[in-house]
């Protein structure tokens, strides 16, 4: 009996000291919360069975992207043309980048998971999105990797970039070296969404920086750019354009979502 009003004591102590936690920062409740909570499918927020694991019904609605695709762009071939097949768009003109690699076509799903991170700013999320771009990873060491900037006043609305979120989950999985800071946003750009290739491509000249202090960082390596969806590429070529002149060997785009249909 003793034994059992002990054990009770202790607990409510502990209580008390995660409540007194929570009371000192706000912070502490998320940590305090996630713990408790069962883990949730990271599409529709149903109960799943470990951290990460999408539902049946999410998971059989994600297209995962793989071979047989163009070497350079990531878009889906109905069959295996070789190893370097180029589709017919990177053949017509080759995008400033020199592979790029997705884990999942832009779709309901996919879409609600990068809209998840992007407005509700949950690590978790982009420690499930890393975890399924990390099997595109073909990078060897000595690989930077940097996001693709936000604008510093979309930064401090929100409060953080959601590509460096990944960026971090990522590399950390990978034992790989990240520079948030690497690139820098210095235009503000309007959303391009509803714009044709060329309006786009307009929009995003000019936008993005390396910094002359970084450039010596950058000289002859491999730069993995973290996106977390990748739409017509103009804002990955424009951010890999400003690599190319820091002096970057190679540069890789990996995304959580290609959108692979026109129109998406
Ligand atoms: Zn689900
Ligand atoms: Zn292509």
């Amino acid at each position: 009996m003793g034994g059992i009003g002990l054990a009770v004591n202790r607990a409510r102590a502990t209580l008390r000291d995660m409540h007194a936690a929570v009371a000192w920062t706000g912070r502490a409740l998320k940590p305090v919360l996630d713990f408790a909570l069962p883990p949730r499918c990271p599409g529709c927020g149903a109960v799943a069975e470990a951290p990460h694991r999408f539902c049946l019904a999410c998971w059989s609605a994600l297209t995962f992207l793989g071979d047989p695709c163009c070497a350079r762009c990531a878009l889906p071939f109905d069959y295996g043309s070789g190893a370097d097949a180029l589709c017919g768009a990177c053949l017509a003109e080759p995008p400033a980048y020199d592979r790029l690699r997705a884990a999942v076509a832009y779709g309901d799903i996919s879409r609600e998971v990068a809209l998840k991170l992007k407005y509700g700013g949950r690590p978790g999320i982009a420690e499930t999105m890393a975890r399924f771009m990390a099997r595109h990873l073909d990078t060897g060491g000595g690989t930077i990797v940097a996001p693709v900037p936000l604008h510093r006043w979309r930064i401090w609305r929100r409060g953080y970039n959601q590509s460096a979120l990944i960026a971090t989950a990522l590399a950390s999985r990978a034992g790989l070296e990240t520079k948030l800071d690497l690139i820098r946003r210095v235009k503000r750009t309007p959303p391009l969404r509803g714009m044709g290739p060329r309006e786009r491509r307009d929009a995003v000249r000019g936008a993005f920086r390396v910094d002359k202090d970084k450039k010596a960082a950058v000289k002859g390596r491999t730069v993995l750019l973290i996106d977390d969806v990748y739409t017509s590429g103009a804002t990955a070529n424009a951010c890999a354009g400003a690599l190319r002149r820091a002096g970057a060997a190679r540069i890789e785009i990996l995304c959580w979502a290609r959108v692979v249909k026109a129109g998406d």
